[in-house]
């Protein structure tokens, strides 16, 4: 592995953090693979499958991350490529046909099949897009099969959520040419927080609202140069770069987090349909004070309390944003994996003027910089918070907030809760 030393970039801070220097590291790198998304994708579009090409790693890794979390029988699972496929005895493409099938006679709910690729299936050259036409041809219109890659080399493990989205784009229907704007809200959010978004929406005025993923495959929204789309996750660049080239416009926001976030976010949709300044106050007012209020009882616990952000889950700078600007805590360090200044701009723009910034990691560096800071608070991915438990440092797994629900007013308090709640777990094992 190449260790290349960390560069800081100087420039004149300007508005917030819009300017601010960032160091940027491209060290060893601590994180999961973008497999891992599909522990919540699986559950978001609800008649998908997951089949994942890879090793009995890859299957560990999932049952291991998901093991908790299942419910129901899971919408994923591991074709294991076997010795004999990567010594080329056997045509790894009739082994993947024959899964398949297996798979779709037991499963007739399926309507869509993911192939999911891993590090094995890169480094055969399994050449999963043409397995996904060849497999889509042969079991459309019932069931479509698609591809991405969820490979651990160089990603990190949102990109998963990324990836696949950018594999549903093409599948989009055009909109019909005469289409009045739509908005499309981009991301994997949970049911919940889609109703009360619907809900607002439907208030301010803005009626045809999509998202993406859709519930179910045959719900696909129809994209198009009428389409505004506001990103709901800020790992989503290639399925925005995607959505693009097929004329949709973003609108530019801080993401739904916390009460100012959620306005924020809100507001871009409002402006876009020329919504008065009345309608939106009168819309909003409401849930935004039970969200203020519902933070006011976190106010007193994190209040001062220094957090530092390890490079994880590309949410770092919202939540940074939200801890800082709505409870009031001391940011020590922001690491994010990839600082996607043009998704982010209205969010660095909001961070306090001086806040430490860095990108990518060189993970012994940044852990130095953590132990000699002895923040209150880490968030960091499981493989580093357990270590730092062990010596004393309150931890938050960053990977819990990918699969909460917390957009939106209403889960504004229970996204401040997570932070509180290990402090407290420390303040009261002291006793
Ligand atoms: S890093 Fe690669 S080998 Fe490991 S679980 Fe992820 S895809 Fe599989």
């Amino acid at each position: 592995m190449t260790l290349i030393a960390s560069q800081p970039v100087q420039t004149m801070p300007a508005e917030g953090c819009t300017d601010a220097p960032v160091l940027r590291e491209r060290g060893q790198r601590e994180v999961f693979c973008g497999l891992t998304g599909i522990i919540w994708m699986h559950r978001k579009i609800q008649d998908a499958f997951f089949l994942i090409v890879g090793s009995r790693t890859c299957a560990h890794l999932m049952q291991s991350a998901a093991g908790v979390m299942i419910f129901a029988e899971p919408r994923f699972a591991t074709a294991v490529i076997e010795e004999r496929d990567l010594a080329g005895m056997a045509d790894v493409n009739d082994e993947l046909d024959r899964v398949v099938s297996r798979l779709l006679e037991r499963r007739p709910d399926i309507r869509m099949l993911f192939l999911v690729g891993s590090c094995p299936s890169e480094v055969i050259k399994l050449d999963l897009s043409r397995a996904a036409a060849r497999l889509s041809t042969q079991y459309m219109p019932g069931v479509r099969v698609l591809n991405y890659s969820g490979s651990g080399i160089e990603t990190t493990f949102t990109e998963g959520e990324d990836a696949c989205l950018a594999a549903l784009v093409p599948e989009l229907p055009a909109e019909h040419a005469t289409a009045a704007p739509s908005l499309l809200v981009v991301g994997a959010l949970a049911d919940v927080v889609e109703d009360q978004f619907i809900r607002l929406f439907t208030q301010l005025g803005i009626d045809d609202v999509r998202f993406l993923p859709s519930r179910r495959a045959d719900e696909l929204p129809p994209v198009g140069p009428a389409t505004r789309y506001l990103l709901a996750q800020p790992f989503l660049a290639e399925t925005a770069r995607k959505l693009e080239s097929r004329g949709a416009t973003r609108l530019a926001a801080p993401f739904p987090l916390g009460a100012e976030g959620t306005t924020g976010w809100l507001q871009a949709a409002a402006t876009a349909w020329n919504v008065s300044a009345e309608t939106f106050e009168q819309v909003t007012a409401a849930p935004r004070k039970r969200a203020q209020q519902a933070l006011e009882h976190y106010r007193a616990p994190l209040t001062g309390k220094r957090i530092f952000f390890f490079p994880d889950s590309q949410l770092e700078l919202p939540l940074a944003r939200f801890l800082s600007r709505e409870l009031d805590m001391t940011l020590v360090e922001v690491g994010t994996p990839y600082l996607h200044r043009q998704h982010l701009a209205e969010e660095l723009a909001l961070l306090p003027t001086g806040t430490a910034l860095s990108e990518g990691q060189d993970v012994d560096r940044q852990l130095d910089r953590c132990r000699e800071a002895r923040p209150d608070l880490v968030v960091a991915g499981l493989g580093l918070a357990n270590p730092l438990e062990a010596e004393g440092i309150r931890t938050k797994w960053s990977i819990e907030l990918v699969f909460t629900p917390i957009q939106g007013y209403e889960q504004a308090g229970d996204l401040a809760e997570l932070f509180a709640r290990p402090l407290n777990r420390r303040d009261r094992l002291k006793v």
